[in-house]
């Protein structure tokens, strides 16, 4: 399936203000994650079974010896084969699935059937979290409650400065494209990450890598 719904994440426009990091806790309810400082203003350290969509700061020195600080906002990319559906599914059918309209991946309760090292390893994206308490897995669903009843996901209405958008597949993936070619003239490493692959599809304009380590699949 390569319909239904996508996300743009244009890196280049993000300020990391975590308005999405924020938007995403509050619309389901999920509690705030105990921290402490550790030298960036990355907060928490890592996505979690209560930490579903996370800014990611990573800085270094370019190869023309210019300082960069990136800004990452990360969450599940919906892919459009999800390995991780086909792994947890291995354990327990009912344990993961793929919401036929929209695309959205979405973990059930009986996902904690899985192991957590395989269906992590399954992720080309190592997103996939299990609660210590219950076993289930956990991360980010698209909003699937939302985007049914006609409503955009709490990330992307956060966005203050456009860096997020939501919407039809084929339009998204087209938004994409052009603002690639756009950014391009001023960032000749401009990318679209694995757009052919996810429903998440994120822009950079520099190496994935120095972003994140697991930017690209
Ligand atoms: Fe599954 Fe990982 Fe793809 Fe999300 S990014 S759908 S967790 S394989
Ligand atoms: Fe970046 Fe937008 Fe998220 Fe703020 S809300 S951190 S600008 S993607």
């Amino acid at each position: 399936m390569s319909k239904g719904k996508s996300i743009m994440v244009d890196t280049s426009r993000c300020t990391a203000c975590r308005g999405c990091q924020v938007a995403c806790k509050q619309w389901n309810g999920l509690p705030g994650t105990k921290t402490r400082q550790v030298g960036t203003y990355q907060n928490p350290q890592d996505v979690s079974a209560e930490t579903w969509k996370l800014v990611r700061f990573s800085e270094g020195i370019k190869e023309n010896g210019k300082p960069y600080w990136y800004f990452f906002s990360e969450q599940c990319r919906h892919c459009l084969e999800p390995p991780c559906v086909d792994s947890i599914g291995g354990y327990q059918p009912e344990g993961a699935m793929r919401d036929e309209a929209t695309g959205a991946v979405i973990f059930k309760p009986a996902s904690k059937e899985a192991p957590l090292e395989e269906v992590k390893g399954a992720c080309p994206y190592n997103i996939p979290r299990q609660d210590a308490k219950s076993k289930e897995f956990f991360k980010c669903t698209m909003c699937l409650d939302r985007i049914t009843n006609n409503r955009i996901p709490a990330c992307v209405q956060s966005c203050p400065t456009g860096a997020m958008a939501f919407g039809e597949r084929d339009a998204i993936v087209e938004m994409v494209k052009k603002r690639v070619e756009e950014l391009k003239k001023t960032y000749p490493k401009a990318m679209a990450l694995n757009p052919d692959e996810v429903r998440v599809i994120y822009i950079v304009t520099d190496d994935p890598k120095k972003y994140h380590q697991y930017a690209v699949a």
